[in-house]
């Protein structure tokens, strides 16, 4: 798997994306050795020459220790182009100066309100289309603000790119405990056979971060967690957890199953959505022993703000493998713990033989993070002259598994989008389909009819939460 010659082409070069995610990526790619012929040019209104650009580029590479060589093989190769968004003419010099030999990937780094012009100047300058080689178009998140804005985008997206070279990016996908999902479940005869509604009594799926809002007031205000978190990595990651074997392991026929379980997502609508959804707002408390303040006393953010920093659903899945199991979602900032996972719960034995059992039902947790790996929690007798027993876990932990560290998931996607593996990209019908699900919750909560749950940051979120998980009969892991 190796990209053909290539120039990587960056807007927002100068960006926070840019800087923390994508160009250390970028360089760790080239150390491996995974990429040799290319050129990066970043793109930007700023006046700076190559030589700026370089040294921006090695600040961002400041957890590496650059050699001589590292400055002739990899900083001599990135090159800055000066230029308005809007400046057809900076993007018909961009044009002169690629060659038409070289596949051209374009990173859109940039606020999503800038995505338009952009590629419509990348269109009109003959870059989105071209004859010899290949020209993708890799699009962050947020991909609209609704069904009907993704859907708007993907028209405009489409129009000047051919669907197979848009890559919109999740980068929940590239997390290498993510990918292990699906070869968990279909590389092992084991599981698969017990993963549907005989066996399976309910899924949790958790993201939750210590961190508030930080310095995205802004966008965060007109986003909140329903947008910013569900509708992307969590409806992903129940898609991957729920949906049927592929018949091969490319990325279309991957897509195919994802984006059929996300149809199958039975709509919330009306009262389903006051009884099975919930928000929250997080108010000042500790994290860490620290005292942080309210949302709304975060700067930027409007002091009566009724954005919501935490969100939890049931979902159901109306499908043959999945019908009657709940998938409980939630997500939050400001909680006592960051800690990304899935946990599958299993249904108890038919019949209780063992009334001294203390321990609950099996579960297999897919850790995302932090401590990446693997648990599944079993009752055992605990040893003794009693027939008393309890819940023990059997560990599989990344770190010590494989003894290195998993890559970035920037580092994987950036270099599937460089090769054109589009497998861990959400297609155009992927988007719609999840916004089709989140378009009416939102709609009510924007319309007040969902309650503001406002919750102690630092604590687990707001309790009413519990009830959500009781409705399922059951209760939330602790975090
Ligand atoms: P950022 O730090 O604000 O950087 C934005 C970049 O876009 C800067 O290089 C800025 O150039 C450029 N830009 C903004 N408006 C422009 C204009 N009118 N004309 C030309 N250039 C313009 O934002 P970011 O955090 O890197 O985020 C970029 C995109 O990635 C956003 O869509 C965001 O939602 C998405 N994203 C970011 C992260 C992350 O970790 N940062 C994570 C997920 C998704 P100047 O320096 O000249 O202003």
């Amino acid at each position: 798997r190796r990209p053909r010659p290539f120039c990587l082409l960056v807007f927002g070069a100068s960006g926070d994306l840019a800087n923390r995610k994508l160009y250390p990526a970028f360089f760790s790619l080239y150390r491996e050795g995974a990429i040799d012929d290319w050129f990066l040019v970043g793109f930007g209104r700023r006046p700076w020459t190559d030589s700026d650009y370089r040294k921006e580029v090695e600040k961002a590479l400041g957890g590496y220790h650059l050699t001589d060589d590292d400055h002739r093989d990899f900083l001599e190769r990135c090159f800055y182009i000066q230029g308005d968004i809007d400046d057809l003419a900076a993007y018909q010099r961009l044009a002169e100066s690629i060659h038409t030999d070289r596949d051209l990937v374009s990173y859109l780094a940039v606020p999503p309100e800038q995505y338009q012009p952009i590629i419509d100047n990348l269109y009109r300058s003959g870059l989105s289309r071209r004859h010899s080689c290949a020209s993708r178009v890799v699009v962050e998140k947020p991909f609209g603000r609704s069904g009907h804005e993704a859907a708007e985008l993907n028209d405009f997206i489409t129009e000047r790119y051919d669907e197979s070279s848009v890559f919109r990016i999740d980068h929940y996908l590239g997390k290498e405990t993510v990918q292990n999902i699906a070869v968990f479940r279909f590389g092992n005869g084991i599981f698969e056979p017990i993963w549907n509604n005989h066996y399976i009594h309910h899924v949790e799926i958790t993201v939750a971060e210590t961190v508030g809002v930080e310095k995205r007031a802004a966008y965060y205000e007109q986003s909140g967690a329903l947008r910013d978190m569900v509708q992307n990595h969590l409806l992903q990651l129940l898609a991957l957890v729920a949906m049927e074997p592929p018949t091969s392991f490319t990325s279309d026929m991957v897509r195919d199953e994802k984006v059929k379980v996300l149809r199958a997502l039975r709509p919330l609508l009306d009262l389903d959505i006051f009884a099975n959804t919930l928000r929250g707002q997080y108010k000042a408390g500790l994290i860490d022993g620290q005292q942080v303040p309210a949302y709304r006393e975060e700067p930027g953010v409007d002091p009566n703000s009724q954005t919501e920093t935490y969100a939890a659903l049931v979902a159901h899945i109306d499908s043959w493998r999945w019908y009657g199991v709940p998938f409980i979602l939630r997500t939050g900032k400001r909680l006592s713990r960051r800690v990304s996972e899935i946990a599958v719960h299993f249904k108890k034995p038919a019949m209780n033989l063992f009334p001294q059992a203390f321990g609950g039902a099996n579960q297999l947790v897919f850790r995302i993070q932090p401590d990446e790996g693997l648990t599944l929690y079993l009752n055992t007798k605990i040893p003794g002259l009693t027939d008393h027993s309890r819940t023990v876990s059997m560990d599989f932990l990344y770190g010590t598994g494989f003894g290195h560290p998993s890559p970035e998931a920037y580092e994987r996607l950036l270099l599937d989008a460089l090769i054109g593996d589009s497998t861990l990209y959400t297609r155009r019908d992927e988007v719609e389909a999840s916004w089709a699900f989140i378009d009416p919750i939102r709609a009510a909560w924007d319309s007040g009819s969902v309650p503001l749950h406002l919750y102690e940051a630092g604590s687990s979120g707001p309790v009413a939460a519990q009830g959500l998980a009781e409705r399922i009969g059951d209760h939330w892991r602790r975090l």
